[in-house]
Parts: structure tokens; sequence; C-alpha cells
């Protein structure tokens, strides 16, 4: 062959392609999932384009995924009839890694110790290289929807692939032939009842119809009819085939936590199917917190960019499907659009009801959400000004009376002393330190409760708060303290201890520290430890003073 060119693959592509070859993990199914889900793609790509450019279809206006299988060769063949790719497409898309899933994959995996690996590949989707796991060599061959060239893409998944032109009719009409020269012990691949039923169970529901071809001279049999899910209603539609979707619309391999699933009628039309995820989704903390919901009209995908969930809700995955936009709905029209802004705003409410639901019916549960998505939930606070004091009821805390179980605001209120008229709260990096904190001696020995805040987004939030119930938030680490009106366990009120000792002592300290602290001051703070460092009454608290610091400012 000429212009065949040989590439060697990015550094971490070579490593995750010798993980997947030499992954241990059982489910080797989900490469599957993971091709079909690509071709899909490629051809609600290809659809959209279209809206624009209708010659691209040609006169096939139909997508659909086909499985070819042939035992007595050992290969199995995803085929698409999607937008398809270009040669520099194919070595950007197939050589690198591209999608930030699989990059945080990696890093994930770099920080992992050996072994783990494997592991993760089962649990979470690494598109396209998890077909290394079932082939020793894979073919890719494309032509681009409306081009006259098309190209092969080679490789054995250990370390280099090859590129070059092939001759038209070798490649299909238009889209994806993506060809997998299965390993001895992944020979089941080419079995009718295995791949239908891998189909069924994995993929039942994309939006594109999906054909197998049982040996090389058989018809295409329809498997799957690519209805979309979200058009059916909610009484049709197992759990199992909301976990099945689920897991195709987000890439994630574990059970959703909430799902959404509704019909808006009225002023504006649209379905909305969203799931919270059930482990946190990888890119979570990305510094972009973009979220990742699709934007659908009329079922012909559209973006994954409208931002249809406030960015304190990035975790959650699905889609929304609406009539009342155009097909050809501009990026610029989607940011100023008055219809998404009222969709956004209607499946933020239902998404919220859902989860303040689980945390009224199951709190346990609650718990568990509230571990996976708090630290996200929190920016709320401050960022959806109508919504805050909604959030703040959702939020679960430790606190110095209670550092393994969590607590409410709600409850904090309920427990407080007697004319206590703050929320008090310690900022610091773990509870662990926290609770080790002399600040705390004091309000210990009056049994008043101290919040123990130790996500980043904390320090943010607290200073925002309005009230909650009538108090206000106060860090125990800033101002007085304020505590002599409170008895001590004891019963007893300390009194105070202005003797001419303990002034001549304040004046020698701030004499001596002049250059180091503002003031020196008697604190009823402390019961045990001396002295303490206390940030001013106006101004940031201590942890707030570290993170600017740290911030360089
Ligand atoms: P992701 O699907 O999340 O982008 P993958 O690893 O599954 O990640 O695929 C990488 C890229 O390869 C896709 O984004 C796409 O650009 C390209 N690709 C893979 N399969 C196909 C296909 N069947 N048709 C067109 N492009 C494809
Ligand atoms: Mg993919």
């Amino acid at each position: 062959e000429q212009n065949v060119e040989s590439h060697v693959f990015e550094a971490d592509v070579a490593r995750l392609l010798h993980m997947m070859v030499h992954s241990v993990y059982s489910d080797k199914d989900v490469f599957l999932r993971e091709l079909i889900s690509n071709a899909a793609d490629a051809c609600e790509k290809l659809r959209y384009e279209a809206i624009e450019t209708p010659a691209l279809l040609g006169s096939d206006a139909e997508s659909r995924i086909t499985l070819s299988l042939d035992e007595e060769n050992r290969r199995l063949v995803v085929e698409d009839n999607g937008i398809g790719m270009q040669r520099d497409e194919m070595i950007e898309a197939l050589g690198t890694i591209a999608r930030s899933g699989t990059r945080a994959f990696m890093d994930r995996i770099a920080a992992s110790k050996g072994g783990e690996g494997a592991q993760l590949i089962g649990q979470f989707g690494v598109g396209f290289y998890s077909c290394f796991m079932v082939a020793d060599r894979v073919d890719v061959v494309s032509r681009h929807a409306g081009s006259d060239q098309a190209s092969k893409w080679s490789s054995d998944g250990k370390g280099s692939y090859s590129v070059g032109p092939v001759d038209l009719a070798e490649a299909p009409e238009r889209g994806t032939r993506i060809v997998l020269h299965l390993m001895e012990d992944a020979k089941k691949y080419t079995s009718r009842w295995t791949v239908e039923r891998i189909v069924k169970e994995q993929s039942g529901h994309v939006p594109v119809a999906i054909r197998l071809i049982e040996k090389p001279d058989s018809e295409p049999v329809q498997i799957t009819d690519g209805t979309a899910l979200w058009t059916k209603s909610k009484s049709e539609v197992s759990k199992e085939e909301y976990t099945d979707f689920y897991r195709g619309v987000s890439g994630q391999y574990d059970e959703p936590a909430l799902t959404v699933h509704f019909r808006a009628e009225g002023r504006h039309e649209y379905t909305a199917l969203a799931f919270v995820p059930g482990t946190q989704p990888f890119d979570m903390f990305d510094p972009e917190r973009k979220g990742r919901m699709k934007l659908y009209v009329k079922r012909v995908y559209i973006t994954d960019d409208a931002e249809l969930m406030p960015r304190y809700l990035r975790f959650v995955r699905g889609l929304v499907d609406t009539a009342d936009l155009p097909l050809n709905v501009s990026r610029e029209m989607i940011q100023e659009s008055s219809i998404l802004a009222a969709i956004r705003k209607g499946v933020t409410n239902r998404v919220i009801t859902a989860i303040e639901k689980l945390a009224d019916s199951e709190p346990e549960t609650y718990l568990k959400f509230w571990e996976n998505f708090g630290a996200v939930l929190k920016e709320g606070v401050y960022e959806d000004y109508e919504r805050r004091t909604q959030l703040m009821a959702l939020a679960r805390f430790r606190t110095s009376t209670s550092v393994d179980g969590y607590r409410s605001l709600a409850e904090y209120v309920k427990d407080a002393k007697e004319g206590q008229n703050a929320v008090y709260y310690l900022a610091g990096s773990s509870v662990d330190q926290l609770k080790a904190s002399p600040q705390l001696e004091g309000f210990r020995a009056r049994g008043i409760e101290v919040l123990l805040l130790t996500d980043s987004v904390d320090s943010f939030w607290v200073v925002n708060a309005p009230e909650f119930e009538g108090k206000v938030f106060k860090s125990i680490t800033q101002g007085a303290a304020d505590l002599s009106r409170f008895p001590t366990a004891d019963g007893q009120i300390p009194q105070e201890q202005d003797s001419a000792g303990l002034a001549t002592f304040i004046g020698f300290a701030r004499e001596k520290l002049a250059a180091q602290v503002a003031d020196v001051r008697a604190s009823d703070r402390l019961t045990e430890s001396a002295v303490c460092l206390v940030a001013p009454e106006d101004g940031y608290d201590r942890q707030m003073e570290k993170i600017l610091q740290n911030a360089g400012r």
C-alpha cells in the first residue's frame, strides 16, 4: 500500500492500551456499548449537520448501525452510516486521549496503586480503546459524509497505529466501519445470541436502530428499533431500562441515585430525563465546571453545551428534548433563548424537588448523595440567590457534637442554646484537624455546637449566606467569642477575671507582640489551652485568610 503512515500513540494512550490488553476485568462486554454509542453519536452528528446541508444525506436519509458477525474468521464488525471521519480526524480522535473522562481516568490511574487500573476500566467507560480488551487488531475504515476519499486506521493496540487512504470500494458509502479481529478467548462475540443479548441489554434504547447480520451472507435483522426511551411514558419504562439508558447517556457504569423523567406541557413543551449518578463523575471538579445535559430538538441531538443545569448541579446527567426551538438553533440563540431559560428553571426545580424528597423519605440514602455531591451543591448557596435557603436546608454537616454523623441546619437550630443567635462554624481542611482545635474548647465546655466545615467551597458560602431561621453564620476564629453569657456544663457562669495581674500580663504581651498581632485579649474561648490566634471581627476568618494567601492575594 502507498501513503500509509505509521504513528506512535500519545504516551497516555499507549499506557491505556497496555492496560486494556492486560485487563483481567471480567465484564468485557462493555466494549460493544462504547462502539455502539460512538456509532449513534456519529449518526446524530450527521442528522444535525444535514439540517444546514441536506445534500450530506444523499439518497440514504435513514440512520442505522449494523453489526456483522463472522465466526469462521473470528471477526466482529460495527458499522454506521453517520458523519464519518477524515484522515486527520482519525489521528486526532483515535491516536490521542481526547475526551475528558478518559483523561480524568488516566489521572486517576496515575494516582492509584498498581492493579487497580483493571477495576477502574470496569467502572468507567474509556470509549473507543475498550475494543482492545477483546481484539488484537482493529481496523477502522471511514468515509466522511460528502467526501470522495476514504481512510483506514489500523492498530494492534501495542503502541503504534497506521493510517492511509483506501479505495472507495473498500469503504462504507458513508460513515465508519470498525473491524475487530477478536482474540481467541473473545470468540463468543461472533455468536448471534450473545451479541443480541448484550446489545438489547446495554444499548436497547439508543436512538438509532441496530441491525444484526449473523453470517457473512445472511440478511440483516433489526434487533432494536431506535425508539428514544424518553419519548415513552414513565409507566412504560422499567427500572432496568432506565439504568441502561443512564449508563449510555452518562458514560457511567453505576446505578443512578435518582431518576427524574417528566413531560412539561403548557407554555413550553419539553421532555426531560435527568439522572443523579450513584457515584461522582470524573469531571465533577474540572475547573470549567461544565454540565453534560444534552439538548435535543424534536429528537435531533443538538449539543451538550447548552448549560441546561446550573453549575452547582453539573453532576446531573441526561437530556432535554423540546419542540419549541427551531432545529437550526444557533449557539447565540441557545445562550439568549428565553425558552431555554424557562426550561432550565423547570428542570432545575424538578431535580431539586426530587433531591428534597430523597432527603425526607430516605435520610440514609440521602447521606450517600450528600457525600458525593454536597461540595458541589453548596456552590448554589452563593450562586443561586433564589434557591439559597432551599439549598441550605439540604446541606448536612459534621459538627463538634457529631463528628461521625451528619446534622442539618434545622437540627442545629432546634438544639441551639437559649439566647444563641448565631450558627457557629470552624473552617479548615479536615475534621480530624478541626476537632482538635483549641478554638473549640470554650464552646465544648458550654455544650454549644459548632459546624466543622472542610470543603473549600465552605469558606465562600458561609460569608454570603443569609441568616438561617434568624441565626447569622459566625466563624469561631474571628472576633470576640462572647461566650460569657452561656453557662458551662457544670452550670457555672465563669467570673470575669478582671484582676490587676491579668491586665498587667495583657499589657506586657501587647508590647512584646506588637509587630505580630493587632491586639491581645482575655477570652472565654479557651478552657485548657493558654492561647490561640483569632482573626479580627470584620474581614476574613483564619481559613479564608489561608485560602486567599494560597491563591496569591
Ligand atoms: P467519546 O465518544 O467520549 O468522544 P471515544 O473514545 O469513544 O470518546 O471516541 C473518541 C472519538 O473518536 C469520538 O469523539 C469521535 O470523534 C471519534 N469516533 C469514534 N467512533 C466514531 C464513529 N463511529 N464515527 C465517527 N467518529 C467516531
Ligand atoms: Mg464514545
